[in-house]
């Protein structure tokens, strides 16, 4: 099976080769643990995930190995601590955790390894000191920068030249008058209200590109297969980790990067920023997990994603049509992974989506009869289990009188049985009388 993948690095669709096919290996830029995820970063994690699956399908699920790491280092981190007079790891843990059930109600698969960057500083200091001894890095002020005129290749991955981000110097910035190139990048600066770890050029604590290089390093390797993320962190995220790693270890850091396009509010962007946000949390309740995750495949990974409700009534109409199929065992459809294999083209594939495809992308992962009885709280499951036994029971009563030729017994039987059904239905609760008795669902 021959995957192709679309790797931003050379601009061009490509086959995949890994450097070896018993370890298979990705990196996924993951959250920052400090408020809830939005329906865009759940795109793309869930993407990701699909990317996960595709290639535990084509290599074997034991040959992947996916590292997601968690970052728990960050400004607004240390803000959020002082602010609530909590400890960091209170508000880190907390969030992290959050993180993963949010992502595990889209069913999306643990990854293998989740590293954080607070047991990562070593890694960190170690790939800095590398860069200084060897002339990529300067120390200025309590801070560490990298020296993008140092290394010939910045810019690769995004397309920008040097001369055009001197162009865009980013003036204001308190790091500017310390840098000897505007375009130099923050690898440790000091400690902020006393968050810092000691290393030999002073106590600091490390920038966001460096956590990144220094994860993917010790979890994977230094070079690795697959790096992924949403197309806002090619740059400058992405390219500083290309220019830390590859300096650092003279090998090229990853040999494709596969990047997600927008999750859209409408024409603008989903994202705090703009305060069009919606959280994962909140659609959780609202909507089934699968129907959300059907929803962010609908569009193919590298085109943008217009969320709707709409979009969301859609997808629970498909995947109420692929459960009962399932539950009535009458479409067992050969595997069709041809749309997959061409850049993971879940639009197509989902167009085409038969149940054994859905299961290998994570869908279809219920047993139908849960699937359409919803989100029911145990009580009222244990009330509408009373009310469909009555009536059972009513039915079987009337059919009883009706042998024995009592009209009148047979009437009111009936009549109570219509009248549960009614009361049943008013709950939004639909009746299938089958061979094996009466089942529901929700309407
Ligand atoms: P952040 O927490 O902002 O670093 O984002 C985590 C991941 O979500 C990154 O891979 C981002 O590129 C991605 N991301 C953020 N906003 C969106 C969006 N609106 N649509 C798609 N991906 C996004
Ligand atoms: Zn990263």
């Amino acid at each position: 099976m021959e995957l192709k993948l679309y790797n931003s690095l050379t601009r061009q669709k490509e086959v995949f080769t890994p450097q070896d096919p018993k370890r298979v290996t990705m990196y996924n830029c993951g959250p920052t643990v400090y408020s809830y995820a939005h329906i865009g970063n759940a795109r793309a994690a869930v993407v990701a995930d699909v990317l996960f699956r595709v290639l535990r399908y084509i290599y074997g699920e034991e040959n992947v190995v996916y590292a997601r790491n968690i970052t728990d280092i960050d400004d607004k981190i240390i803000a959020g601590a002082k602010e609530h007079g909590v400890e960091i790891s209170d508000i880190t843990e907390k969030y992290a955790k959050i993180y993963n059930d949010d992502l595990a109600a889209l069913n999306c698969l643990m990854p293998t390894v989740q590293p954080k960057a607070t047991d990562n500083i070593g890694g960190m200091i170690e790939i800095i000191s590398k860069l200084i001894e060897d002339n990529y890095a300067y120390e200025s002020d309590g801070h560490v920068f990298f020296d993008v005129s140092k290394y010939d290749d910045y810019g690769k991955l995004s397309g920008n030249t040097l001369d055009a981000l001197k162009k865009g110097d980013r003036v204001g910035e308190g790091e500017v008058a310390r840098k000897k190139n505007s375009a130099d990048f923050v690898l440790w600066k000091p400690e902020l209200d006393g968050v810092g770890w000691d290393a030999p050029f002073g106590r600091g604590r490390p920038g966001w590109h460096i956590e990144c290089s220094a994860m993917a390093k010790e979890t994977l390797g230094e070079t690795i297969d697959i790096h992924c993320g949403g197309v806002d962190l090619k740059f400058p995220h992405h390219e500083n980790e290309i220019a830390q790693s590859e300096c650092a270890h003279g090998k090229t850091m990853a040999k494709y990067w596969v990047h997600n396009e927008f999750l859209n509010m409408g024409s603008e962007k989903m994202s705090k920023s703009l305060g069009n946000v919606k959280l994962i949390h909140d659609l959780t309740k609202d909507w089934e997990g699968e129907v959300i995750r059907l929803a962010l495949l609908k569009a193919h990974y590298r085109s943008e994603l217009i969320w709707t409700e709409d979009l969301l009534r859609e997808s629970k109409a498909q995947l109420d049509g692929l459960y009962r199929d399932k539950a009535a065992g009458t479409r067992s459809e050969k595997l069709d992974f041809s749309f997959m294999l061409d850049d993971m083209n879940t639009a197509e594939s989902l167009a085409h989506l038969t149940i054994e495809l859905g299961e290998v992308l994570g869908l279809l992962q219920k047993d139908p009869e849960d699937w359409f009885k919803g989100d029911t709280s145990a009580d009222e499951e244990a009330e509408i289990d009373a009310l469909v036994s009555e009536r059972d029971a009513e039915k079987n009563k009337a059919i009883a009188a009706k042998k024995s030729g009592d009209k009148a017994a047979m009437g009111a039987h009936f009549k109570r049985s219509d009248e549960i059904r009614d009361q049943l239905k008013d709950m939004g609760i639909v009746l299938e009388d089958g061979a094996d008795g009466t089942t529901w669902r929700r309407a």
